[in-house]
């Protein structure tokens, strides 16, 4: 269990030298504990990351080979928890997309 721990830190480590040392929004510098691991494989690392200062949010997906491609999360998941929570979700549960259905329902009879 320690090992992976390890190895998270190493991980998380490693993205703050090379990745982002700074928030790209407010210029205030990362620390280890903004950043989360949100999936790991072979071939990719996701992993979210949010600005101490300005809370501005980001999700990055590192490819082995070091590619990186980081995206500013422009979705309304407020935390890496509610991040975490979707996606280990393996399918979407029926009322989930209900709720959701029911919001754009409303909205729409809302505008008319
Ligand atoms: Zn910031």
């Amino acid at each position: 269990m320690d090992t992976n721990n390890n190895d998270d830190t190493n991980q998380k480590k490693h993205f703050v030298e090379t990745i982002a040392k700074f928030c790209n929004r407010c210029g205030a510098p990362y620390s280890l504990n903004d950043f989360n691991i949100i999936k790991s494989t072979k071939t990719s690392t996701i992993i979210h990351f949010t600005c101490s200062k300005c809370k501005a949010e980001h999700i990055a997906n590192i490819s082995q080979k070091g590619d990186l491609q980081r995206t500013p999360m422009l979705t309304d998941l407020h935390s890496f928890y509610e991040v975490n929570k979707f996606v280990k979700l393996k399918r979407i549960p029926l009322n989930e997309v209900l709720d959701l259905y029911n919001s754009f329902k409303e909205n729409k009879d809302k505008s008319l």
